[in-house]
This record gives C-alpha cells, structure tokens and sequence, in this order.
C-alpha cells in the first residue's frame, strides 16, 4: 500500500524560462505522494515539450532538462501506480497528440469505469500506450476536438471514480475536482501567475500565497483572459479520511483543516479511549509522530525519540517483497537503546495495513531492552479496500479484515494493541462524517465499486 499521486500546474501570462523549475520545487514537496516516477510538461504557446521518467523528482530531472522545458503553462506530476505498474509508459504527464494540437494530463485518483470507457475507444480503432486511466482520460479529451473547457465539460460527465486532473495544451490550463471531491487540489498566487497543487504545502515551497481549494465537481480553467470556473455536477463531498491519517504532509492544510492539528487531536483522542500504563510515548517516524505528541500530550506521559529514522533511504528502495520489506524496516529504523531500555513504552503509529512492519518494529524495541509494549493506532481497523487512489484494491492483504485484533496483537507481539474509534477520528479531524469518505474502515462507498476492479485489470486481460 502507497499513496496517490501528486500534481503541480502553473500558468504564467508571460513567458517564463524558469517555469519547469517552479513545478519542479513543487514536486519536490508533494515527493511524500508518489515515488515512482516524475513528469513535467511545459506549453510555449505552439507546442508542448516534456521529459518524464522513472524515480524520485530529483533523479529524473536536472539543470540541462529544466533548462529546456520553458514556456508559460506547465503541468508536473509524481506517481504511485494505482492503476497500472510501474512502467516507463505510466510515467505522467500522459501527452498525447490530436489533429489541431497536443493535450497534457496529469491524474491523482483512479476512474473505476475505466472497462467501458476503454473498450468504447479501443472500438474507435485509438491505439494505447500506456496502462493508465490517465491515458484513457487524455485520449477521451483529445477525441472531442480543440476546445479543451467543453471537452473537459463533457468527458467529466462520463467518467466515475476519484480525479484531480490537470491538464494543459501549448497555451492554457485546466484543474479539475471530481464530484465527490475525494483527493485534494487547491488554487494559489505566485505574483501574477496561477498556481495548483495537491497540497499546500507545495505552494509553500515556491512561495506561493494559498487563494482556495477547488470544490468538487469544479473545472478552472486559467488562460489569458484570465480565470474562469465551471461547474459540474456535484452531489456530496466524500473526501479521504487517509489524506488526514497519513498521505499528507503534516504542515497541508486540506479541506481548511490543519493536518497536523488534526493528527494531534487524533493522539490525544487515542490516550482518552485507550490508556496505556507506561513510562515512555514513542511515535513511529514520520506517520505516527505527530499522533504520538498528542498522546504523550494528552496522558501527560512523556514522548521520546525512541526510534531513529535514516533519512537518506528513499522509500522506492525498499523493494515489495516480503524479505526485502523485512530488511527494509531495519534499514529505515532503528531502536534508540538507551532511552527504550527497561522501560513500559505507548509506541504509536497512524495505521495498520498489512501489519508487517509494526511486527519489526516491536521485535527491533524488545531486542533493544523495552519491558513492555502497547502499541496504540492513530485510526481504525483497515477493514475495505479503497478504488478511489490509495493502492489496497485487495482486502485479503489487509490484515484487520482476515484477523481480529487478538491476533493482531499476538501475531506483531505486543503486550496489548488498542486502535482509535472511528468517531474518535473523525472527530479530531473536525469535518461532518458525511463530507467524508470513510469506506476503508466502515466498508460504505461513495460511490459504486464494480467488482473487476484492479491495479492489473489491463495487463491481465
Ligand atoms: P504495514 O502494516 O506493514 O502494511 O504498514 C503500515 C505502515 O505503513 C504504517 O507505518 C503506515 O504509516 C504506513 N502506511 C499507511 N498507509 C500507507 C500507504 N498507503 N503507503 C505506504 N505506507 C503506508
């Protein structure tokens, strides 16, 4: 299980030739969201120019690329596969050419009628690259013609699943939000320029002033006239609780919610229904650290960096095998022993998923001296699996939906495990359940989930 995709556009009213880097230091703070690989696209006013590849932004692009990438539109993108493995080909931007011209797009969420749309278009005779709903969208929109708002406008209508999307030809650019809202996009300023990202955070880093989220269902659409937005149909929100318990930087605002505060209150709320008697609160870094001050905060017992973090393993080392996971986490982390030793510890992260990695980590504490270990989770029992952007379409790898947490307990070997009620998280995040998509723990989607849903559903066809 990784997270979703991150996105980064910015129109400029004059040509920029330092344009790629801004979405590039964009990129660079959305990394946390996608590792596999890194795109950008740039629009000069005639053509679109690119450069797209495999691994983290920094190893993808330097000085000479960025150098040719200017112009005054451009879209980025950093990827966690979730439609699709992790090819070349799936790389995004997805450009793709039609008769009056290129069209660039970058997606974070995953279309769940992606079967209809693409068989609709195979019919067509439209030939396919990639594996991606990103391309099925892209090929959608050049299909409609050189109008790109009202092709947007009508492909909207047709698709059914979670989507940012941001896509560009050579002279603007378009955000657009699903109708639920699931994954978040917001709208910001850089001087005269327009800017979108996923999180806040990237605004953050070019020095952007944060303006407002786009709402689902929106289209905006930034070109020389200005700013124009449209709207789509819009049910209700449904927005991922997961951005809040673990996607997002704790420094985003999303939704008008801190996520740090959010994931503080979590803690606390966490000490509230499930005390510990304990001399030491340690969080996991970086997911369950923030949780953890607000444990320690809220029980009065004290927080120590009792696991060391190596922050120079990028996390697409850690390849997905379990032996290699296992040597992954001894690599990532390891047990600080002098302040663990002897000691009753509260040891706190932001979720369960396969259960792999909190079994090391209280191996790695016990070998280090602990005497006792709760272990205590800032959210509830991951029971679904999600098809709008997080990677666990597959419940059987979901361990709280194959064990009860005895057995959870036992099987990561702590002396207890308590995890945080759902009430208790939706709570601490602040927002109306019903703004909230919460299908990973209650198992209620927002929207209807055909049941061949997969990552491979194309490759294996
Ligand atoms: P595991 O239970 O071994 O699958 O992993 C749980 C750990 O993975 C926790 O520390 C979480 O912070 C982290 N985690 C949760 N969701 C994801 C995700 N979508 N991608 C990567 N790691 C995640």
């Amino acid at each position: 299980m990784k997270e979703s995709c991150g996105l980064f556009g910015i129109f400029s009213p004059k040509p920029d030739p330092k344009i790629s880097r801004t979405v590039y230091y964009g990129l660079i703070a959305l990394q946390h969201r996608g590792q596999e690989s890194a795109g950008i696209a740039v629009g000069d006013g005639e053509k679109i120019k690119y450069h797209k590849g495999l691994g983290l932004v920094n190893d993808v692009f330097n000085e000479e690329v960025l150098g040719e990438l200017s112009g005054h539109v451009a879209i980025g993108h950093v990827r966690y596969s979730t439609t699709g493995s992790n090819v070349f080909e799936n790389a995004q931007p997805i450009v793709v050419a039609g008769q009056q011209g290129s069209l660039a797009v970058a997606h974070n969420g995953n279309i769940i009628n992606t079967r209809e749309l693409r068989s609709q278009l195979e019919k067509k005779g439209l030939p396919f690259r990639s594996t991606t709903d990103s391309e099925i969208i892209a090929l959608l929109l050049i299909e409609q013609g050189p109008d790109m708002l009202h092709a947007c406008l009508d492909v909207t209508r047709t698709l059914q699943g979670a989507y940012c999307l941001l896509l560009m030809n050579q002279n603007s650019l378009i955000a657009i939000r699903d109708p639920l809202g699931f994954r978040p996009l917001c709208m910001g300023r850089l001087d005269d320029c327009v800017v979108f990202a996923s999180e806040t955070v990237a605004l953050d880093a070019v020095g952007a002033e944060f303006v407002r989220d786009i709402e689902p269902g929106e289209v905006v659409l930034v070109n020389e006239n200005g700013v124009e937005s449209h709207k789509t149909a819009f049910s209700r929100s449904a927005f991922c609780i997961f951005e809040f318990v673990y996607f997002a930087r704790p420094d985003s605002v999303l939704e008008n919610v801190s996520v740090y505060a959010a994931r503080e209150r979590a803690g606390r709320i966490l000490a509230i229904e499930q005390p510990a008697d304990a001399d030491l609160v340690v969080g996991v870094p970086d997911s369950g650290t923030v949780a953890a001050i607000g444990y320690s905060n809220q029980s009065g017992i004290p927080y120590g960096m009792g696991l060391i973090k190596n922050k120079y393993i990028g996390r697409t080392f850690i390849q997905p095998s379990q032996k290699l996971r296992n040597l992954g986490v001894r690599l990532k982390l390891n047990a600080l022993r002098e302040l663990v030793k002897g000691k009753s510890i509260v040891l706190v992260d932001d979720s369960i998923v396969r259960g792999t990695t909190m079994g090391q980590i209280v191996k790695m504490l016990r070998t280090a001296g602990a005497r006792s270990i709760h272990v205590r989770i800032a959210s509830p029992p991951i029971r679904y699996g999600c098809y709008f952007g997080v990677d666990t379409s597959d419940r059987r790898e979901l361990i709280a939906a194959v064990l009860e947490e005895k057995k959870i307990e036992q099987l990561i070997g702590a002396d207890s495990l308590g995890y945080l009620s759902l009430e208790g998280l939706v709570k601490a995040v602040g927002l109306p359940s019903d703004r909230l998509c919460l299908a990973c723990f209650n198992g209620i989607y927002p929207l209807q989930v055909p049941s061949f849903c997969t990552k491979y559903l194309f490759e294996k066809e």
